[in-house]
């Protein structure tokens, strides 16, 4: 064995020692809800396609019809030619969502948090970040050069402290956190985030991935906080809108460096047409259809009164199980029922938070969720 590939088995062997080994599974996934593994149908309760978008029938229409019109890839980085027809009609159409001058549509929502953040903060500056963010959060403030600091979760008084203690010396400041935490499904208190952020001269962006076309009627988790000033509102296009892309939304100035500047915007290719065109034709949907918008969140809720739990907040509830072990126990055991729930490990979650994260879409039956809590009653006694 050669040293490089000695070195990548001894990893994966110190993994598995720990419970933490992970593959890919091949998945069919039929809808919003069934999907098919290892030559078994089961319902999914792990995909963030919240609202079934990505097989609805008029999204599928437009992204076939854009190959059509602009073939099936941009050609080059949108600063040279990628930037089809169908980008300004979208980052129009997120502004207004948004309630912003101007918006960004990047390539996915990991390639926008690692542009964004090193467009506004840089070596002598400080980034202050919830300790429970999602990882390309953290990577972008790492690849910003600038000091990074985190705050408890959802802890406004920390926060405080933190820019208490750091802002002084720091060059400028930007606040960030997620509006809905992808693996805990609660709400960042955005109003009091944004006094915090603003008595400190620091600037709020908000990480809004599972808060958009869920909450706040599908505008996101800020339009449920009308108070809180936030300078830049991203998010993706990869959940809730069904397709694939990144965005930010911000003031028509800021969106301008931001195209100038972002290092992941100018040097990837521009999106395919086809995920331009999807993720307007899901805008179109959510727009038309409040009851689709409303349902993620009633069958959240459905399921955590059945179990007694905390009222849901987001489509994401979280059964935290401590033991990576428990956790694949607890999914292995849901999966012998037909109901998929991915088990999410460290490092992904804290070490001890092993958990089951249940994320609940508008195609859920009524009957499914009540069999899930059946399911998953017997493992919050243990
Ligand atoms: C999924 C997710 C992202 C990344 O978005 P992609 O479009 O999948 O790259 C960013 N932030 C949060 C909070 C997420 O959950």
């Amino acid at each position: 064995m050669d040293t490089l590939t000695r070195y990548a088995q001894a990893k994966i062997d110190g993994l598995e020692a720990q419970s933490l080994a992970r593959g890919l599974k091949p998945t069919h996934r039929f809808d919003g809800v069934r999907v098919e593994r290892g030559g078994r149908q089961m319902i999914s309760f792990s995909c963030n396609d919240y609202l079934g978008l990505s097989h609805h029938p008029a999204v599928k229409a437009a992204a076939v019809a854009a190959i059509g019109l602009y073939g099936a890839g941009a050609g080059a980085s949108r600063l040279v030619t990628g930037d089809h027809p169908l980008y300004g009609r979208l980052e129009a159409r997120l502004a207004d969502l948004k309630s912003a001058e101007a918006a960004c549509v990047f390539g996915s929502g990991y390639l926008a948090n690692a542009g964004i953040i090193p467009t506004f903060a840089g070596p002598g500056d400080l980034v202050v970040v919830d300790e429970l963010a999602h990882a390309c959060i953290w990577a972008g403030a790492r690849l910003s050069g600038a000091e990074v600091v985190a705050f408890r979760h959802n802890d406004v008084g920390d926060l405080a402290a933190k820019l208490a203690q750091a802002r002084r010396a720091a060059g400028h400041a930007l606040v960030t956190t997620d509006g809905v935490f992808s693996m805990d499904g609660d709400i960042a208190p955005l109003d009091a985030i944004s006094q915090v952020a603003r008595e400190h001269s620091a600037w709020l962006m908000v990480d809004d991935a599972h808060g958009l076309g869920v909450l706040g009627g599908g505008a996101g988790t800020a339009r449920l906080f009308p108070d809180a000033h936030i300078d830049l509102h991203m998010g993706t296009l990869s959940k809730a809108i069904g397709g694939y892309g990144g965005y930010v939304c911000a003031t028509a100035p800021a969106i301008e460096l931001i195209k100038m500047r972002a290092r992941t915007l100018v040097y990837t290719t521009g999106l395919p047409p086809a995920s331009v065109a999807a993720a307007l034709a899901a805008l179109d949907v959510i727009a038309d259809e409040p009851a689709r918008v409303a349902a993620p969140l009633a069958k959240s809720r459905r399921f955590t009164a059945a179990l007694g739990l905390p009222e849901a907040q987001s489509a994401i509830v979280p059964i935290v199980l401590g033991a990576a072990e428990a956790a694949l126990a607890a999914a292995a055991a849901l999966e012998a029922e037909g109901l998929l729930v991915v088990p999410i490990r460290p490092p992904t979650v804290p070490a001890g938070t092993a958990r089951l994260r249940i994320a609940f879409t508008a195609g859920h039956p009524d009957e499914a969720v009540d069999r899930l809590a059946d399911a998953v009653r017997p493992w919050l006694a243990r």
